[in-house]
């Protein structure tokens, strides 16, 4: 069985003093401990945040990774870095450092790698824009950019992927894909993989859904076992929304 997981991308927020108040008052309020949950703090607070999602059973990761081990590379920050200072995950192609960086696929597929050559699972971030979707193009663009980012990537790697389906036009808009799209290209992403990597790897990865989830709406995303958990921007800055949004993520599954 694959464990859920949903991952708090907090972008460019929060201090580390803040970032450590967010766990101490996270960390009593998170009562479903079936769903692992990782933060993903700024650069700079990974390392104390680490050692304290540690003490309460939190996994830590990064928002971006350089693929290059070291060297003359200013600003960029390695795999084997973010491993030391504390990381399980990280966060490779979301679509802010695609547009706003001009992050190509091919460099998502690079990231990719490297995090796993390292021991990072990679939280791997695909989906369409509205231009995209308007046009039908919504398969094509998830396959383009998975069969890149997981070029590199080995069969028997495939139980430590993420893939995170986050239509562009959701992410930090109120609009949210219906639990049934999110669904459909969850299992187009299983049957993609089955295909770049073999037979069996969509079983064994994780896809989230990621665009405007919230406390009130994750259940109903989460209900289908297709989708593993999400990646949730906005509403995981407040400690006591993102503790109800996690408790309440299983809440419509059937009980086995
Ligand atoms: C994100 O940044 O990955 C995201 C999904 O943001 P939000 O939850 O705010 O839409």
């Amino acid at each position: 069985m694959r464990r859920p997981v949903i991952a708090a991308n907090w972008k460019m927020n929060k201090s580390s003093e803040e970032a450590e108040a967010f766990l101490d008052a996270f960390a009593p309020l998170w009562t479903d401990r079936s769903v692992e949950v990782v933060i993903c703090p700024s650069f700079v607070s990974l390392e104390r945040v680490a050692r304290a999602a540690s003490a309460v059973g939190l996994a830590v990761g990064a928002q971006d990774v350089y693929w290059e081990p070291q060297g003359a590379f200013t600003g960029e920050v390695s795999a084997e870095m973010l491993v030391k200072a504390g990381c399980a995950y990280v966060v490779v192609g979301h679509s802010e450092r695609r547009k706003l960086f001009n992050e190509l696929d091919q460099d998502v597929g690079n990231k990719a790698h490297s995090a796993l050559l390292r021991g990072l699972s990679p939280v791997i971030c695909v989906g369409e824009t509205m231009d995209e979707r308007r046009a039908g193009l919504t398969e094509e663009v998830v396959e383009r950019q998975l069969r890149l980012a997981v070029r590199s990537v080995q069969r028997e790697q495939a139980s430590r992927l993420v893939i995170a389906y986050e239509p562009v036009w959701a992410i930090g808009t109120g609009v949210t894909a219906t639990p049934s799209d999110a669904a459909l290209v969850s299992r187009e992403i299983r049957s993609l993989l089955d295909r770049f990597l073999g037979p069996g790897a969509g079983e064994e990865a994780r896809v989230q859904y990621g665009g405007s989830v919230k406390a009130g709406n994750i259940a109903g995303f989460m209900e289908s076992l297709e989708v593993d958990g999400a990646l949730v921007g906005g509403a995981s800055l407040d400690p006591a929304q993102f503790a109800d949004l996690v408790n309440n993520s299983l809440s419509l599954r059937e009980k086995e």
